[in-house]
């Protein structure tokens, strides 16, 4: 009989903090990270009965926001749902989420030409935080109630690096449209992926496994690598994997199964009724879209076409939107500083990357500090060229092997001459013209 070829179906379930003052739902300040346990409550997020809860507006905007730069449509009409589950980090009964009106749907991200297509992003409240400390199980309320937005992928993935290559572009944009830190140590920005596996003829999947709150990227691809092993270990003898949801253990590098699947049906979902809907105008949104900043993509862009960088050298500076900005900043203000200079440096953009990339000059320093130093090793050096023959004159006598060398044709031998001659005029001289007069003085080209 012949091989089956499986293939792997991986979908996404992102989780991100929003960095707002206040939670969703109440006033009680949403920064947690730290405090004291049980400090930041109120009745609203410890769910007492009769506590109304009042959306958060700054939240809404910037779920509107991702929704944007993630190229979603904004649902018009939107509504918050009741989500019920029994679990000790849930004070109410249920987490006030989004079903069936999410705030956003149907976008995509270009991912290395392969477009991944998100199919939804949603706005939800945070639950407690449980502490097992081996004996007892702790509750900390702080974290209950601090804006969440899940953003959902379709099943778009077929490997472990693709998932792990979006999941950090992902966590560029959320970085540069300043609503998260998305820190998946501290827990702002946590992964579950879910992964299954079917053959080549078949249309879709039989089932599903998720696996649940993954803290690293490298965690994530490790776990999709352990599932895709394991399902297709099950699936070679004819059997069908376990709809379920698994956790993961970081010692161990393997997943393990925590619960049999949630069905939709089983949350009983209902429309929030002390919520009213959101209704939102294009002004609303066209206003919200004006906060969009330059995204990474853009950037790579406009660094590569109109300041001539290299590919992976904007690459490298776009990865952190601080960086990108003090890069931008030192590339304009070069040109005020030096005037006609830059008619004599070629590709200013690229040389001033070199020197951030590289680490010639160190990039805390104040924007005119780093052009100062900039400008003295960018520009062309004046070259005394009787300091040169001296020098070549010097070095030629000490290296008589190199200038043998020279003179039978190997050329690595003048590389290695007008180093020596470059190491005696402390670099100050331009390579270019010690190669000529070093050629001049052996009588070759
Ligand atoms: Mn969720």
């Amino acid at each position: 009989m012949m091989e089956k070829t499986y293939l792997p179906i991986i979908g996404l379930e992102i989780h991100v903090e929003l960095k707002t003052k206040s939670k969703m739902f109440c006033q009680d300040s949403a920064d947690y990270f730290g405090k004291p346990p049980n400090t930041l409550t109120c009745p609203v997020c410890l769910g007492m009965p009769g506590a109304l809860p009042t959306p958060n507006k700054k939240a809404i905007e910037w779920t509107i926001l991702i929704g944007q730069a993630l190229k979603c449509q904004i649902n018009r009409l939107s509504k918050f749902d009741r989500k019920h589950y029994f679990y000790p980090d849930l004070p109410k009964g249920y987490q006030i989420s989004q079903y069936d009106q999410p705030i956003a749907i149907k976008g995509y991200f270009n991912l290395n030409g392969k477009k991944i297509r998100i199919k939804r992003v949603h706005l939800e409240e945070d639950t407690a935080k449980l502490i097992h400390d081996g004996k007892n199980t702790l509750i900390d309320f702080n974290r209950a109630g601090v804006p969440l937005v899940e953003i959902v992928t379709e099943p778009d993935f077929n490997s472990s690096d693709d998932v792990k290559k979006f999941l950090e572009e992902l966590q560029v944009i959320i970085r540069y449209l300043d609503v998260s830190d998305a820190d998946m140590e501290k827990g702002s920005m946590r992964l579950e992926p879910n992964i299954s596996i079917k053959t080549k003829a078949e249309e879709l999947p039989k089932y599903k496994v998720e696996v649940k709150n993954i803290n690293s990227f490298r965690f994530v691809k490790q776990a999709i690598d352990f599932e895709i092993k394991r399902q297709t270990e099950i699936l070679k003898e004819n059997k069908i994997p376990n709809q379920e949801t698994r956790g993961f253990d970081e010692k161990k590098g393997k997943t393990y199964p925590q619960r049999k699947k949630e069905e939709a049906h089983d949350y009983r979902y209902f429309p929030e009724p002390d919520i009213p809907p959101l209704v939102f105008f294009d002004e609303y949104l066209k206003k919200i879209e004006k906060m969009m900043p330059e995204l990474p993509e853009d950037k790579i862009k406009k660094y590569v076409e109109e300041l001539g960088l290299k590919y992976q050298d904007a690459y490298i500076i776009t990865r952190n939107k601080n960086l990108s900005a003090y890069f931008e900043e030192v590339y304009a203000k070069y040109f005020e500083k030096t005037k006609k200079l830059e008619e004599k440096v070629k590709n200013v953009g690229q040389s001033l990357a070199n020197l951030i990339i590289n680490r010639k000059v160190e990039t805390n320093l104040p924007v005119e500090d780093f052009i100062s130093k900039a400008i003295e090793i960018l520009s062309p050096k004046k070259t005394d060229i009787k300091a040169v023959d001296r020098a070549v004159e010097k070095v030629i006598l000490a290296n008589s092997k190199a200038v043998a060398d020279y003179k039978s044709g190997k050329i690595n031998a003048l590389m290695f001459l007008i180093g020596q001659v470059m190491r005696e005029m402390k670099g100050k001289a331009e390579a270019k013209i010690v190669g000529e007069r070093i050629s001049l003085v052996l009588g070759r080209r």
